[in-house]
């Protein structure tokens, strides 16, 4: 266990005083608006003709910045440096490279609000959601490089008279990070600085979406005095260069957070060894994919607090969280009261543009708005829609929150990743039927739990087959060292992000055997 971590607190947005350097900060980071950011390479800032933007998805005319556009010669020349700065960093020891990243939380932290507040544009956060983004950062930083301090000496092994053995950790060469925009800052730093930490060199490809802030963490790196081409940034365009960086016969492991399709597609790939290019080893592959998380609500809950759960979990961040809770699976004795007081609940939701603290704001892309809008269709098609429904792409990618009612447990909103402000009700009849509804996706991630029957949660425990399941609350919110997250089924592989095994999916085992 890590012993001396805790999580990064909130802030309290009820203060005056944060609220109003907040708002300064929105102003400073205003003031960047349309600069242009390199490729990274071996320390070296390259600008490249072809460039793409970054859009506020508020103000979808509004180009919050500009970014280079790596080619496949970029990624092999980000390879090549990624493998000499391989040579001497991983010969720096955990301690001396768990320290550095303990300095590279530190700048964070005291840039803070700045970070939210790019978030603010580029990726349509509002303003809680933002703070807990670049806090979830700073915590993945921190955990991990305590993380590498605990295995720094390996770990206990037998020894027998004659014999000394020793096990221990050992970096594997330069590799890649795949990430997505919808937690652009916390979930690009932890799966950059973990494979880093562990001692391996990294090639960053952030997603398209939300490439500004992944430039910023680059900054801060560079500040803390990160070796030159320990990590590499090189934004693009994944059809152009993604496979190309996942083929890559140096890419020893990829950790990659998106959707299931690129995940599947991502595995399959990195399974092919291409020994006719010099591969000699099989490449680590961490995914975290998609979910259709559910909350079922037992007959004798507390129902207040149900609905409250349903709600933030569906809405929180405009729904677009892979612990979303997509699905709410009511008790049939109680499911008309959670459904209205669910429904008034989300009539006080707020929803614009996140500059002005609003509860939601807008969803990330047009191609996000276009899927949503069609998933609202089907929905009208298979069941009945209680509140919501409305759109609105004029200035930004709008979307009211959603509620659909009576629900078939197979129908298409019930089963597929929306990943938007709509949530799916549905009954059933006693707790086993709440339980094998819960289960019926091809998803695994998170899921809630609303009873007070002690033995229904046993049951839970059991059955309901999620990587992160919770009891009396919502399905999101999953706190670094707290609660260690990923999912089973085809949300992932598992490896459990924040979690004291993750820095494992970056490390060789080695065991020296001697005779004395
Ligand atoms: P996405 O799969 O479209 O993109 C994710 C990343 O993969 C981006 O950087 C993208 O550029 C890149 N990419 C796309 N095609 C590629 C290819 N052929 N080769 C290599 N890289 C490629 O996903 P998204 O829309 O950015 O993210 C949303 C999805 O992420 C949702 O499904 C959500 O559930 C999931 N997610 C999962 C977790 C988790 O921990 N399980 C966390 C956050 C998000």
């Amino acid at each position: 266990m890590v012993v001396s971590y805790s999580a990064e607190p909130a802030t309290d947005f009820s203060n005056e005083e944060n609220r109003k350097a907040f708002k300064a900060a929105l102003e400073q980071v205003k003031k960047d608006f349309g600069s242009k950011r390199p490729l990274i390479i071996g320390g070296e800032h390259i600008e490249t003709e072809d460039q793409f933007t970054s859009y506020n998805p508020s103000n979808k005319k509004e180009a919050v910045g500009h970014v280079s556009k790596a080619t496949p010669r970029h990624i092999d020349a980000a390879m090549q440096a990624a493998e000499e700065a391989f040579e001497s960093w991983s010969e720096w020891t955990p301690h001396q490279r768990a320290e550095l990243f303990m300095r590279v939380a530190a700048i964070i932290r005291r840039r803070k609000l700045e970070f939210s507040a790019l978030m603010v544009y580029e990726g349509g956060k509002p303003w809680v959601e933002a703070d807990g983004d670049t806090n979830e950062g700073i915590d993945f930083i921190e955990y991990y490089a305590r993380s590498m301090m605990e295995l720094a000496d390996g770990k206990p092994t037998l020894d027998r008279e004659g014999e000394h053995n020793h096990y221990f950790y050992q970096p594997m060469g330069p590799g890649v990070t795949i990430s997505p925009w919808n937690f652009p800052f916390a979930i690009m730093t932890g799966t950059t600085a973990a494979p880093a930490i562990a001692g391996n060199t990294v090639l960053l490809k952030p997603a398209e979406d939300t490439p500004l802030i992944s430039y910023k963490l680059m900054e801060v790196l560079e500040e803390a005095g990160l070796p030159k081409g320990v990590v590499n940034f090189v934004t693009g365009d994944p059809a152009e260069i993604g496979d190309y960086m996942v083929d890559h016969p140096k890419t020893h492991f990829i950790t990659f957070t998106g959707s299931k399709a690129t995940g599947l597609r991502i595995n399959e790939r990195a399974s092919v060894v291409r020994e006719d290019q010099g591969q000699t080893f099989l490449k680590r592959v961490v995914t975290e994919m998609g979910g259709k998380d559910t909350i079922i609500v037992d007959k004798d809950a507390d129902l207040d607090l149900a609905a409250d759960s349903i709600v933030s979990s569906a809405f929180g961040f405009q729904g677009q969280k892979c612990s979303a809770g997509s699905r709410a699976i009511i008790h049939e004795d109680v499911y008309d009261q959670v459904l209205n007081k669910s429904i008034e609940l989300t009539k006080e939701l707020s929803v614009g543009d996140p500059v002005n603290d609003t509860y939601m704001g807008p969803v990330i892309s047009k191609k996000q708005f276009d899927k949503i809008k069609e998933y609202i269709d089907i929905g009208k098609e298979e069941g009945e829609l209680k509140i919501g429904g409305e759109t609105d792409d004029s200035t930004g990618y709008f979307i009211n929150p959603t509620i659909f009612a009576d629900l078939d447990p197979k129908a298409r909103i019930m089963q597929e990743e929306i990943f938007g402000p709509v949530v799916a009700f549905a009954k059933a009849k006693d707790f086993d039927e709440l339980l094998e509804i819960a289960n019926n996706t091809v998803y695994g991630l998170t899921g809630s739990v609303i009873t007070n029957t002690r033995e229904h949660w046993h049951l839970a425990c059991r059955k309901f087959n999620v990587g992160n399941l919770y009891l009396n609350r919502g399905c999101t919110a999953a706190v670094v060292g707290y609660h260690p997250f990923g999912g089973f089924k085809l949300s992932g592989t598992d490896q459990k992000t924040g979690s004291p095994d993750y820095m494992l999916n970056f490390l060789e085992q080695k065991v020296v055997s001697e005779m004395l």
